[in-house]
C-alpha cells in the first residue's frame, strides 16, 4: 500500500482484503507480544518478515506440539515457527523447559539437575548446555579490549574426561613430572587472558606449557584496540606483539607488584582467581571443552557489571536464543581445543 492517502472506497474487494488481513497480522504481533512468554524471540528474530522469502504477508497457522506459535507465509507457503533459526529449531522443548533451561544454566546446576528439572535425559541437558557454551563461545570470539589492558597466563591442567577412547592416556604419569621449567609442564594448558578498564574479558587456548611469542600473536592479534596500553609481567613473549601492533607496553617486574608508572596486574590476579572459582563446581572441565567455559566465565562477568541479578539468566536467554550453533549430538564431542594430546603425551607410556 502507498503512502499517500486512501479512500478505501476506491479500492476493488482484493485490496480490501488484502489490506484487512494485513491489519489482522500486524493486530495477531501486537497483541502475541503482550501475552507470551517467547516475546523475546519474536521482537529479535525476524521481525515478521518470512525467513525463506522476506515476505511480509505471514499469517498465524497454529502451533507447533511444544505450544510454540507457527505461522505460513502466503507468498511461498511454507512454515515456520516463533523458534526457527534459533538454538532451538526442531527442539522438543517447550517455552517453560526453555526457560527452565537458561536458569539452570545461569545457576551452573549440574547437568544431572537440569535433567531433573526440564524431564529430559541427561544427553539433553549436556547437548543445550554445550550449544549455549557454542554461541557464547563466538561472542567472545568478537570481544574487542580497549584502554588498559591486562594480561597474564593462566594454567590448568590437562582433563581427558569425556576425550574419546582413541585418545592417549598416561598409564602411569610420574610424579616427579611436571614442576619442573619453573612450574610449568607441558601437561598444563596454557590460556592466554586479558581484561580491560571495562571489564571486557577475553581467554584463548593457545597451547601446553609456557606462552610463546607466537601464541600471543595469536590469542591477541585483532583483539587489542590499537591505543590500548598492555599490561604485563616481565615476559618478552609479549614486546615483539606489542611492537608490532603499537599498542604501548608497560611491564611490571617479578617480585614487585606496581611498575614505576604506577601500573600493576591486580585485575587479572583477581580475574583468574574468579575464574579458578567458577569452575571448580564442575570438578575438573574436560580440556576438550574448556573454551567453552571459559568463554561462559567471560560472559557471566559481564552480566555481573551490567546486569540485575534476577535478570541474568533471561539476560543469556535474549541474547543466546536467537542464534543459531550448527552443534549437534554428534558432534558435541569433537569440539577441538587446540591441543595436541598425542604430542603431549608422547613421553608416557600410554596406550591407544
Ligand atoms: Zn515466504
Amino acid at each position: 500500500m502507498e503512502q499517500e492517502n486512501v479512500n478505501l472506497f476506491d479500492l476493488i474487494p482484493s485490496q480490501l482484503r488484502e489490506l484487512l488481513e494485513k491489519i489482522q497480522s500486524v493486530l495477531d504481533i501486537v497483541e502475541q507480544k503482550k501475552n507470551t512468554t517467547s516475546k523475546v524471540v519474536r521482537n529479535t528474530q525476524h521481525s515478521f518478515v518470512c525467513p525463506f522469502c522476506s515476505s511480509n504477508r505471514i499469517v498465524k497457522n497454529g502451533q507447533t506440539k511444544t505450544k510454540i506459535q507457527t505461522y505460513k507465509c502466503k507468498d511461498c507457503q511454507k512454515r515456520f515457527n516463533d523458534l526457527s533459526g534459533t538454538l532451538f529449531s526442531r527442539s522438543k522443548l517447550n517455552m517453560q523447559q526453555i526457560e527452565e533451561l537458561f536458569e539452570c544454566f545461569h545457576n551452573r546446576s549440574t547437568l544431572r539437575d537440569t535433567s531433573e528439572k526440564l524431564h529430559v535425559n541427561l544427553k539433553t541437558a549436556f547437548l543445550y548446555r554445550h550449544k549455549i557454551l557454542n554461541i557464547l563461545t563466538d561472542i567472545n570470539e568478537k570481544t574487542i579490549l580497549k584502554g588498559q589492558i591486562e594480561s597474564d597466563e593462566y594454567y590448568i591442567s590437562i582433563n581427558l574426561k569425556g576425550t574419546r577412547k582413541d585418545m592417549p592416556r598416561a598409564s602411569k604419569p610420574r610424579k616427579s613430572h611436571g614442576g619442573s621449567k619453573r612450574g610449568i609442564s607441558n601437561h598444563q594448558v596454557c590460556v592466554a587472558s586479558a581484561i580491560d578498564e571495562t571489564d571486557h574479558t577475553y581467554f584463548s587456548i593457545v597451547g601446553t606449557g609456557p606462552i610463546t611469542t607466537e601464541e600471543v600473536e595469536k590469542a591477541f592479534q585483532n583483539r587489542m584496540d590499537s591505543s590500548s596500553t598492555l599490561i604485563t609481567d616481565c615476559k618478552s613473549s609479549y614486546e615483539k606483539f606489542a611492537k608490532d601492533n603499537r599498542i604501548k607496553l608497560e611491564q611490571i617486574k617479578s617480585g614487585t607488584y606496581v611498575n614505576l608508572n604506577g601500573y600493576s596486574l591486580g585485575n587479572i590476579n583477581s580475574l583468574h582467581s574468579n575464574l579458578e572459582q567458577f569452575l571448580s563446581p564442575f570438578r575438573g572441565v574436560s580440556t576438550k571443552h574448556l573454551k567453552g567455559y571459559l568463554s561462559w566465565f567471560a560472559f557471566s562477568k559481564l552480566l555481573k557489571y551490567t546486569t540485575e541479578l534476577l535478570d541474568r539468566s533471561k539476560k543469556i536467554m535474549d541474547t543466546t536464543i536467537i542464534q543459531n550453533t550448527s552443534i549437534t549430538v554428534n558432534n558435541v564431542y569433537d569440539n577441538t581445543s587446540n591441543i595436541d594430546f598425542f604430542n603431549v603425551y608422547k613421553e608416557y607410556n600410554y596406550h591407544v
